[in-house]
């Protein structure tokens, strides 16, 4: 296992559950050399879910004093976890984590990928002529034009639709049509962005036995020169490393060489040999 960090984790300030001072503990317990908050960023729907303004500021004092508490210990990262839908600036944190959770409908309403199966089913009735690879081609076409456009610093959960689809109850993940639409926006995202998280945050919460992405759109983000980062998209302190492992032997047999790691001093990125 190759030095432990995490990009990806959120306290109550939105839709965490451990405080940002538990999650450094634990991340000290575990033996990571650096750890960052990604709280989602703000956005003017779904509101409880993420950060409001007032949040927001509340958000950035207490990482910049948990900074300043644990320097020469543990780096810390301020940063957010900006949906392709928030309307967040990115000028008030050190990186961002640019995902998509949610595919604007024609009715006005914002339809959350991960959110219960009878919302998405009825969605893809409704807006996709019953079509589940028309709504897996409609998320990934917004993700990468979000990707490319915005540049974030990394990319998200790359396939979190798969959430309602592990046993294929919307599309087929195997067929041609879904993959060449997952893999036509890795085509495209990876000009504004090649640093995509491997993220074991579903492992963690809703029993995934695998993170995201599936194992063969990795292999084709390796293909195309893509850069891969472990996180654990925490929202609990004690799961703070959770599915590391097995994240760690997807990287290694993908062929990826290295990976980054959020540096432990003033560099955002460091590599760390994976072999
Ligand atoms: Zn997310
Ligand atoms: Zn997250």
């Amino acid at each position: 296992m190759f030095s432990l960090s995490s990009p990806h984790n959120h306290t109550p300030y939105c839709d965490g559950r451990s405080t940002a001072g538990a999650m450094v503990q634990s991340a000290l317990w575990h033996g990571f050399v650096s750890l960052g908050f990604s709280g989602h960023a703000k956005q003017d729907f779904d509101v409880f879910y993420a950060m409001d303004e007032i949040r927001e500021a509340s958000y950035i004092d207490e990482i910049k004093r948990l900074q300043s508490q644990y320097a020469g210990q543990i780096r810390i990262w301020l940063g957010m976890e900006r949906d392709c839908h928030s309307t967040a600036d990115r000028a008030d944190f050190e990186y961002v984590l640019g995902s998509a959770h949610y595919l604007p409908l024609p009715d006005g309403t914002m339809l959350p990928v991960d959110g219960p199966m009878k919302m998405i089913t009825s969605a893809i009735r409704d807006h996709f002529g019953g079509d589940g690879f028309a709504y897996a081609q409609a998320y990934y076409m917004q993700l990468g034009n979000y990707i490319s456009d915005y540049c974030p610093d990394i990319i998200g959960h790359y396939d979190l639709l798969m959430k309602n689809n592990r046993h294929g109850e919307l599309f087929d993940p195997d067929s041609y049509r879904y993959r060449k639409a997952a893999t036509d926006a890795m085509d495209q995202a990876i000009k504004g962005c090649d640093l995509l998280e491997i993220n074991t945050g579903g492992m963690a919460r809703s029993g995934a036995h695998t993170p995201y992405p599936a194992r063969k759109l990795l292999a084709y983000w390796q293909q195309i020169g893509g850069q891969v980062i472990l996180a654990g998209d925490c929202h609990e302190a004690n799961q703070i490393a959770f599915g590391y492992e097995l994240a760690a032997s997807m990287v290694r047999d993908t062929g990826f060489k290295k990976a980054a790691i959020l540096g432990r001093h003033d560099t955002l990125f460091e590599w760390v040999e994976v072999v």
